[in-house]
């Protein structure tokens, strides 16, 4: 193999090798662009030597012979004594992992070529000295591993109140006798002289920082693969720090926080490298560099345009001036803003680099929906309780509360509040809806409040562990003794994890605002408003919405829905109605039955009619009920302790009977979906009955019948048969499909297709079905640490699982279609929503997506994607 190439031998596109670093300074280099000249060592070498503890055989031949033909390109050789080249060894992996690995500057300085370096450069002692004491300090810290600190403090006290470019040329040289000091005593061995030891022992420095601690948390952050590894690039020095007529620098080819068209960038006179980033004096702006050295400046300019001509796109750079020349020492696709990066997108679409096509794949759907939270502004006073996970994005304030009743009572009264528990479970989804956001002290961003709070688009912040939460007190309180009371305000901020204490105030996202109808105003929602609208050209998929009521369809409608995918009637069950629910369940005879479900028709079928309205001619997918029926039921332990007290009514004492009677181990493989309607009588008639009655009372409305829960053909017959008598008498025409969502309907897709006109993917319950994991529970048991071990990267109700669930949903669409061909499919999980499920579903087929309605602009942008 090959393990070594010079800048002249790369290019861009060899990131996989060479890294992002060195493939871009191979790609200026060939661009003709001032690059110094260098090789680089190869991620592959790395892998080697991480693997096998030793660099491969051969390596050191050919790091030799590219050495030399450096040496002789630059008319000297590392480390000669009357005139040292020097060198700098860089570290650069695949994916850009800033600060979290090492580069060590001046490689080749002794005690002898400091002379010559001084002797060459007129005599500037200081100057030599500096780069000596430099190399030491960066070769101690990331070589030896000596504390760093202690680099620092002998500076530190050397310098006082000074700068470190009032320092003189003795004092410098003392320092370096200081800094050879610590290292003799810390790694007990002298500073190694030999230029060629420096730099074998940085390369594997380098190397082994690919397994640095903060490395590898980096990437696990990060997703990056952890066995790419990382290349090494050798490249002679330039030297900022020659005076002021030198310097360092770095800048960008627009704003990448606005995206606006400019010249972004900090420059510092008589420095080196690192020097601007550490912060060590204060920078100025890189439009100044024009009073000090008009020519390097225009001369950067110019190399900027050509940069983002060549990359098409914002590149950020590192460069430095050496006594009036300008040298490029890194560039690469800059990284950005949301907002950043829908501009200038269209603004590249403008100057004729990209296409439009492009501009849509150059955004994510996670950027559209970072644009899309309302978030806190920055004026005014806050005060910070705590900092938990930003579990889902976004600015919520409201009063305090500590139970789901009170949420949804004040809630009703027209308060905001934020929900406070210490974790919540499936019972608390009621005063999830009603509150403004949500805040936990227990459970991870996978936590079940974390989930439900990013399906439902509210703010959540969550794992917040230095509150003590008490819900019989109805308080919490917070580091430093702050007690916080029901009706107290707090502020939640979803996307830091932030806690605040009494009204931050909140800035509606102009996004939304668009979204919602209004004109485009600023370039941000004018580019949006184009890339969005080109998205609905090229897509194929369709998108449509989950709601549940008219509000939410009309929301759905404006935000480009195309139609409802899931319509869940349970929620029209709570409430007052959990009363007429507790009568049907105690209902001893048929009359008795019969009366509970008149009483609930009409207002099933008043629901119906103001969604039908809502979507004005748009299909609308309504499952019948789904959840077992003691769901709605008082809860088994209270009310047996009420009874057991004897404070108990005796239609209480009635109801305990039939909570015990529907109590189930496993509530979610047990009575409910299909199931329900084939063993409580009339119980899906009467849903049948009000979604006909309304379809007939508005005009153009589509209803389309789902079933859930399936896993035989033959319960779905059965259904299915006494849905078509209904409909038919009330002279209504709707579809009649059902759920996938039981590996066995998946793997019986071709018989239940027979039976249905159209599938729906319910992938929460495929998911946990195929797993056999619990929703409600694995999540916080143990996907934290599923994610450690790297069973999968990301949680399966949170990306569709393509392996395994995928395969199901891929068996049942091509089984499905061939048993009847023009059955529409569509998925209405939670995962319809999600950006990467999107592509796996415009890949299987599908016809359309569904998911919440703040997510259907999301999954416009990544069906289009998909279809790039
Ligand atoms: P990072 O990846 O952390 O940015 P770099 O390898 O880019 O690390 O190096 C850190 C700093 O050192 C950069 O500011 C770079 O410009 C500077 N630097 C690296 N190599 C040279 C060189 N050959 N001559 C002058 N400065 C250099
Ligand atoms: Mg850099
Ligand atoms: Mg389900």
């Amino acid at each position: 193999a090959k393990y070594v190439y010079d800048f002249t031998e790369g290019n861009k596109d060899l990131k996989d090798l060479l890294g992002g670093k060195g493939a871009n300074l191979a790609e200026m280099t060939n661009l003709g662009l001032p690059v110094p000249p260098g090789f680089t060592i190869t991620s592959q070498a790395c892998r080697h030597y991480l693997a096998e503890g030793a660099v491969p055989d051969g390596l050191e031949a050919e790091v030799a012979e590219h050495l030399a033909a450096l040496e002789s390109a630059m008319g000297k050789k590392l480390g000669q004594a009357d005139d040292p080249l020097l060198v700098s060894v860089r570290s650069g992996a695949k994916f850009s992992m800033p600060g979290m690995m090492e580069t060590v500057l001046n490689i080749g300085l002794n005690d002898e070529s400091v002379h010559g370096l001084a002797k060459q450069a007129g005599g500037n002692e200081r100057f030599a000295w500096d780069s000596y004491r430099r190399l030491i300090q960066m070769f101690g810290k990331t070589v030896l591993g000596i504390d760093g600190d202690l680099f620092e403090h002998a500076l530190e006290s050397l310098k006082g109140s000074r700068q470190d470019t009032d320092l003189s040329a003795e004092e410098l040289q003392a320092l370096v006798e200081t800094f050879k000091g610590i290292v003799r005593s810390e790694t007990g061995k002298d500073f190694p002289s030999d230029p060629r030891d420096q730099m074998r022992l940085a390369v594997m420095a380098v190397f082994d920082s690919w397994n640095a601690p903060r490395a590898i948390l980096y990437r696990r952050q990060e997703r990056i693969p952890a066995d790419l590894g990382t290349a090494v690039n050798i490249v002679a020095m330039v030297f900022g720090n020659l005076g002021e007529d030198s310097g360092t620098g770095v800048a960008f080819t627009r704003d990448p926080g606005s995206g606006r068209q400019g010249l972004y960038g900090d420059y510092l006179q008589n420095a080196q490298g690192e020097d601007v980033v550490a912060g060590i004096r204060n920078t100025i702006p890189l439009q100044e560099l024009e009073r000090i050295d008009k020519r390097s400046y225009d001369e950067l300019l110019q190399i900027m345009e050509k940069l983002e001509n060549h990359y098409r796109d914002l590149c950020d750079i590192e460069f430095t001036i050496e006594r009036g020349k300008l040298w490029m020492l890194q560039t690469r696709v800059g990284k950005r803003t949301a907002a950043a990066a829908f501009c200038i997108a269209t603004q590249l679409v403008d100057q004729g680099l990209i296409s439009i096509d492009e501009a849509v794949t150059r955004i994510t759907g996670d950027q559209l929906a970072q644009l899309m939270f309302p978030r806190f502004s920055s004026e005014g006073e806050r005060r910070l309780l705590t900092k938990g996970m930003n579990a889902s994005p976004g600015a919520a304030v409201g009063k305090a509360v500590f139970t789901s009743e009170r949420a949804i009572e004040l809630a009703g009264q027209g308060e905001d509040v934020i929900l406070v528990r210490r974790e919540t479970n499936p019972d608390d989804l009621s005063g999830m809806i009603a509150a403004r956001g949500v805040l936990t002290s227990r459970g991870g961003k996978t936590s079940h409040a974390a989930v439900v709070a990013r399906g439902m688009g509210k703010t959540c912040v969550c794992g917040a562990e230095e509150l003590e939460v008490s819900t019989s007190s109805r308080s919490f309180t917070a580091p430093g003794g702050v007690t916080v009371n029901e009706g107290d305000v707090i502020s939640i901020d979803g996307s830091t994890g932030e806690v605040f204490l009494g009204e931050v105030p909140v800035m509606d996202s102009a996004v939304v605002e668009y979204f919602e109808g209004a004109a485009p105003q600023d370039d941000l929602v004018r580019a949006v408003d184009r890339i969005m609208k080109h998205a609905d050209e090229v897509r194929t998929l369709g998108v449509r919405a989950n709601a549940d009521n008219a509000e939410d369809s009309a929301r759905a409608r404006r935000f480009g829905a195309a139609g409802i995918g899931l319509c869940r009637t349970e929620h029209m069950f709570l409430g007052d109605r959990r009363q007429l629910v507790e009568d049907l369940v105690l209902a001893s005879s048929e009359e008795e039955r019969q009366s509970a479900l008149d009483a609930l028709e009409p207002l099933q079928k008043s629901d119906f009619i103001e969604i039908f309205q809502a979507m004005d001619g748009l299909p609308v997918t309504i499952r019948l009920i789904d959840p077992p029926l003691h769901e709605f039921l008082p809860d088994l332990v209270e009310l047996s302790v009420k009874v057991a007290k004897g404070d108990a009514s005796d239609k209480e004492r009635a109801l305990l009977v039939a909570v015990k009677r529907l109590h189930e181990q496993n509530p979610m493989l047990g009575l409910r979906g299909v199931r329900l309607g084939l063993v409580i009588p009339g119980l899906f008639a009467m849903q049948v009955r009000a979604i006909a009655e309304a379809a007939r009372e508005v005009r153009g409305a589509r209803p389309e019948i789902m079933i859930p829960l399936v896993a035989a053909v033959q319960e779905l017959e059965a259904v299915r048969e006494e849905a078509a008598g209904i409909l038919a008498e009330v002279g209504v025409d709707a579809l009649v499909g059902t759920m996938i969502e039981t590996p066995r309907a998946a793997l019986t897709a071709g018989q239940i297709a027979e039976a249905a006109q159209f599938f729906s993917f319910g992938t929460n319950d495929l998911t946990q079905m195929a797993w056999g994991f619990s929703r409600d529970d694995v999540e916080a048991a143990f996907f934290s640490r599923y994610l450690e071990l790297g069973i999968f990267g990301v949680s399966p109700f949170e990306t569709l699982d393509r392996d395994g669930v995928g395969r199901l949903v891929r068996i049942a669409a091509e089984e499905g279609r061939k048993a009847r061909p023009d059955l529409k499919l569509g998925i209405c999980g939670e995962h319809g929503g999600d950006p990467d499920s999107v592509h796996f579903c415009h890949e299987a087929g599908l016809d359309y997506v569904s998911c919440s309605p703040f997510r259907v602009p999301v999954a416009r942008l990544e069906a289009a994607r998909a279809a790039l």
